[in-house]
């Protein structure tokens, strides 16, 4: 059985703690490796090796740290195809879908090219008398990455490329379900040119993530995954005087107003419902129909379903692949179960497929009728399944989101633009698409939601980014100049 081991202090270092977990193929449920589950002391070594190697990356230059990062972007670009494959066999996503994760990963590379602008400070000349200010933006020394299993290339790179650019070195703790790619991007970060121990990867579960959020070396600690490991990760975090940004779950509503195009409605619905099987946390999960448009949307997402093409990524022409785990199969299935107790209906069960019952495939699903406090409602449920709810207003579906715990993406499908801005204005949730179902923020721009989906202040990548992977120093600096010297006991004043 193949191992997955760390990378430390640039080398593959084999686990030595006697803990491991498997990793699956999920199209074919067999298991494809074994990954070594890091014990504390292997935590220790990652932050020695990265603290060590802090200490002269920081002193890089701006150009080389540019030159590393343009380096590492042609790697990549070099190298997609393999990326989306290592990506594809562990995660289950088809090469097609892995590709435009790693495309929207490059965006955060692109934009850590231009670290020499960005780290740019500012300059007041003569704020008082021959006395100028001035600011500058640090690194802030090892920061720390943890990650979920639904973006294995894209989510760390929201990470590291602003905070290695910015002269931090950096520990990864990816997902122990598809571990693998984390490793490839680890020996092309080290072809483009990245000294050893500035990046580093620690594969593991709570016990490295606890070693993580306690050890003194670590200065921040960026998390993404679901909500309850996310509250942990920033109360944890943040009492041990960590900066700590932590992104959670979501539960996705696109509102569909009466005027909107139905069939472009349903065509986005499906797209951003079932992508990727639903396993993104910008993935729509509850379409809103507002005013008497009910039974036509829902006929018109149900008939668009048949045709998705449901498949390994091994086959060319498969749309969506399986999910993650047999178990998180049985738990999304669980929903379909629970939802005509609750007064739900299920319009197409995906449990009802001839798709290999070995992989951990679920066919697209439709509920409709969904109401508050169903568990189909409330929870997050990671999977591909939609569900319908028809509200008589406008107003009624803004009330509705602004009261789910979740607020990470939204959507309006409309062609009213005053009831777009309104929307705009109105609703309590970070991202906001405009007749766009998936609005992930373009990597100059910051990614974060609102409520249960984002604990601590500072949004993901992008300048949010930048600023929570550098901090400020301001400096007042007067050169001598004796004719103006003399003793002053006030407090320091302009004049
Ligand atoms: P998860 O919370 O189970 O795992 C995320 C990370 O935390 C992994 O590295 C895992 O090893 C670690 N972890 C798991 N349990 C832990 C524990 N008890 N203590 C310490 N660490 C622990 O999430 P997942 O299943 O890998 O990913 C899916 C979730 O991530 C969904 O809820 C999804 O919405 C969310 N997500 C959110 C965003 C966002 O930007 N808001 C993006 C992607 C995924």
């Amino acid at each position: 059985m193949r191992s997955i081991d760390h990378w430390i202090n640039g080398s593959l270092v084999p686990s030595a703690s006697g803990r491991s977990g498997p990793v699956y193929n999920p199209a074919t449920g067999e298991q494809s490796a074994e990954v070594g589950f890091a014990a504390a002391e292997e935590v220790d070594a990652a932050v020695t090796a990265a603290a060590e190697a802090f200490l002269t990356w920081r002193k890089a230059s701006l150009s080389k740290r540019a030159e590393v990062m343009f380096n590492f972007h042609r790697l990549v670009v070099e190298n997609r195809d393999e990326i989306a494959r290592i990506v594809s066999l562990e995660h289950g996503k088809v090469p097609s879908d892995a590709a435009g994760e790693l495309a929207r990963g490059i965006e955060n590379i692109e934009f850590a090219c231009g670290i020499p602008n960005l780290m740019k400070g500012g300059f007041s000349e003569q704020v008082s008398t021959g006395i100028d200010v001035y600011s500058i933006r640090q690194p802030l020394g090892v920061a720390a990455g943890i990650t979920p299993f639904n973006f294995p290339a894209m989510v760390p790179m929201w990470m590291f490329a602003n905070a290695i650019a910015a002269g931090n070195s950096f520990i990864l703790k990816p997902s122990e379900k598809d571990p693998s790619v984390s490793l490839f991007m680890a020996e092309l970060l080290q072809r483009a040119g990245l000294p050893d121990g500035v990046f580093n990867v620690v594969q593991g579960d709570k016990v490295a993530v606890d070693r993580i959020l306690q050890h003194p070396d670590i200065a921040a600690v960026s998390f993404v995954g679901s909500t309850p490991i996310a509250k942990y990760i920033y109360a944890t975090g943040t009492a041990n005087g960590k900066r700590v940004q932590a992104l959670g779950g979501a539960k996705n509503h696109m509102v569909v107003l009466p005027d909107a195009d139905i069939d472009m409605a349903a065509d986005a619905a499906v797209s951003a419902g079932y992508g990727s099987a639903g396993e993104r946390c910008m993935a729509i999960s509850v379409v809103v129909a507002v005013g008497g448009i009910g039974d036509t949307l829902v006929d018109a997402i149900a008939r668009r379903l048949p045709t998705l093409k449901v498949g390994p990524g091994t086959d060319p022409t498969a749309e969506m692949g399986p999910l993650i785990t047999r178990e998180h199969r049985d738990k999304v299935a669980s929903y379909l179960e629970g939802a005509p107790g609750e007064g739900a209906s299920v319009i197409v069960d995906g449990r009802q497929n001839d798709l290999p019952a070995e992989g951990f495939f679920l066919a697209p699903s439709l509920i409709d009728c969904v109401r508050p406090g169903m568990r189909a409602y409330d929870e997050e449920i990671f999977g591909p399944v939609l569900s319908v709810m028809r509200v008589d207003t406008y107003d009624e579906a803004v009330d509705l989101i602004n009261r789910h715990q979740y607020g990470n993406g939204t959507a309006i499908f409309t062609r009213d633009g005053g009831a777009a801005r309104q929307f705009q204005f109105d609703i309590k949730v970070g991202m906001v698409g405009v007749n766009v179902p998936i609005p992930v923020p373009v990597a100059y721009y910051s990614f974060g939601g609102w409520k249960a989906s984002l604990f601590g202040d500072s949004n993901m990548y992008g300048p949010a980014g930048l600023d929570f992977y550098t901090r400020t120093k301001t400096v007042t600096s007067r050169w001598p100049d004796p004719s103006t010297s003399s003793v002053d006991l006030g407090f320091p004043q302009t004049r």
